[in-house]
């Protein structure tokens, strides 16, 4: 069975409550027929419920930004998956680049996260994905198979069924550059194999592994015609109720 591909948007720190609200009245309705993808946002923590109750009866899932590994504690600041789980959020975005690059995120805390995600019902996005002088440097499969072996550890593949990979090449993040539709597909092969070491091959064939990198309408469809790309992880692009439709129509 082919992979039903997902479409998602990372927000980052963009939009309030009201913002959120004025995008989905002009966005739901533009993919309201719209069964061939999944479909995903992922605005900043203060929109959720917003975002959740705006949603509700739709083909658009909720996602958070990030998580914390820990649940209810005295930690300032932090989200627990339970916590995203109360005010209906479904899916969270786990190691992307920027949390790696400003927050000290590590290979370790994402698989802390991932787990804590998944033990909460989340479909966690794990975000790998090298930077421009590791691909310089001939280092690109090095690191997406140091990434996925540390993110993937300990952790069954009964208990990993929802998870979703999206393969983000840091120098394509923001930038307009973009991955080639064959340098992404060369990527998502070797994440495939590191899911297929640590969870099986049947794992494996069915992951969903999504591109992010400067995806806009007008690269979206060669992009996503690529056998080995499951869908995408959308962030400048997403912003724009016309352009993120625009996308999900690819
Ligand atoms: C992202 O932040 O996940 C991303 C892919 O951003 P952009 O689409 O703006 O490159």
């Amino acid at each position: 069975m082919p992979r039903k591909k997902v479409i998602a948007g990372n927000w980052k720190m963009y939009k309030t409550p009201e913002q959120t609200v004025a995008f989905l009245r002009e966005f739901l309705p533009a993919v309201k027929d719209h069964t061939r993808d999944e479909i995903v946002i992922a605005p900043p923590y203060i929109d959720l419920y917003e975002a959740v109750q705006a949603t509700k009866g739709s083909n658009v899932a909720i996602g958070a930004q990030d998580v914390c590994w820990r649940e209810e504690c005295a930690l300032t600041g932090e989200i627990s998956a339970g916590m995203l789980v109360s005010v209906g959020c479904t899916h969270v975005i786990i190691g992307h680049s920027e949390r790696r690059q400003f927050f000290a995120e590590t290979d370790d805390s994402v698989n802390l996260k991932l787990k804590a995600a998944l033990e909460a019902g989340l479909t966690p996005i794990v975000c790998v994905g090298e930077v421009l002088e590791e691909r310089e440097a001939g280092l690109t499969e090095d690191v997406l198979r140091r990434q996925c072996v540390r993110a993937f550890s300990a952790i069954s593949a009964t208990k990993a069924a929802k998870l979703i990979v999206a393969y983000e090449p840091v120098w394509a993040i923001g930038t307009g550059k973009t991955a080639t539709p064959q340098m992404a597909s060369d990527a998502h092969v070797i994440v495939r194999a590191e899911a297929s070491k640590a969870f099986g091959q049947e794992f494996a064939d069915n992951l969903r592994i999504l591109y992010g990198g400067s995806v806009k309408p007008d690269n979206a469809k060669a992009l996503m015609s690529e056998e080995e790309i499951d869908g995408a992880l959308v962030g400048g692009a997403s912003l724009d109720p016309k352009s993120f439709a625009a996308i999900v129509k690819y």
